[in-house]
């Protein structure tokens, strides 16, 4: 069973690469095929065994022997890994489902957000959507009702710090997909009376995440902005798989 739920994330993995790096330059990610990103020659299936593929061809398209990107083995083995841990500590369960649905999201938002600073409405509709069909099943009609309330919560919230962000720095000071994530995020850990506050815990989480990516690009002199929703994302997943240690802080807000 591991082996198959790692198999079936390597081939996630490198689907979401393509949703990522594809779906933002309004390409076909459904019916155009896979092709090499130098000679654009479409490729055979024994081309496209995640891993493997790139370990037989040592990395290097088999038409025109350029060096295919590493991302591609780095994106497989995450997404593979990711899939793995979550099943060894969740087990079959509607919580793995969501987890698997969370981290979906997430890698394609990491893809679309590190190379474009973009972060796509598609995968943020679609997670919200499976996400609300699978709390049905985990936790009732009732409180799937509260875990929206807390989504459009911190989805209000996020847009006002934007607000006084805005007037205070004069100018943009965050993205409007970052704010459009924070219904998902309300959403995903908008369980019952502790919702609201591990939302709030996940804003102040993704902010010291960031915060040496953040101090790394100030001393590199970089000027171009920070990406905000990965770390958003991570902060919501880490929270969602531990989630009883994180309701114990929840009292820092009561
Ligand atoms: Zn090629």
């Amino acid at each position: 069973m591991e082996i198959l739920v790692f198999i079936l994330g390597t081939i996630l993995g490198s689907f979401y690469l393509v949703v990522g790096t594809r779906l933002p330059l309004k390409e076909n990610i459904i019916t155009g095929r896979s092709r090499c990103d130098f000679c654009h020659e479409t490729l055979h299936w024994y081309e496209l065994i995640p891993i493997l593929s790139f370990l037989l061809q040592k990395g290097k398209c088999r038409h025109c022997k350029k060096k295919i990107s590493l991302i591609h083995l780095i994106m497989e083995i995450c997404t593979g890994s990711l899939f793995l841990a979550g099943y060894i500590y969740l087990g079959f369960t509607i919580r793995y489902a969501i987890y698997l649905v969370i981290v979906s999201v997430a890698l394609i938002i990491f893809v679309s957000d590190l190379k474009y600073m973009i972060i796509l409405d598609s995968p943020l509709i679609i997670g919200s959507i499976l996400v609300i069909i699978l709390k049905y099943f985990e936790v009732g009609f009732k409180n799937t009702g509260i875990a929206i309330f807390y989504g459009v919560l911190l989805l209000l919230i996020m847009l006002l710090i934007k607000f006084l962000g805005d007037k205070l720095f004069k100018k943009e000071s965050l993205g409007g997909g970052d704010i459009k994530l924070c219904f998902l995020i309300g959403l995903t850990i908008g369980y019952p009376q502790i919702g609201f506050r591990l939302g709030l815990i996940c804003l102040i989480f993704a902010s010291f995440l960031a915060l040496p990516y953040a101090l790394l690009s100030v001393y590199l002199n970089k000027k171009n902005e920070l990406p905000y929703g990965p770390f958003l994302i991570s902060a919501m997943i880490i929270i969602f798989v531990f989630i009883e240690k994180f309701s114990h802080l929840t009292i820092l807000f009561s």
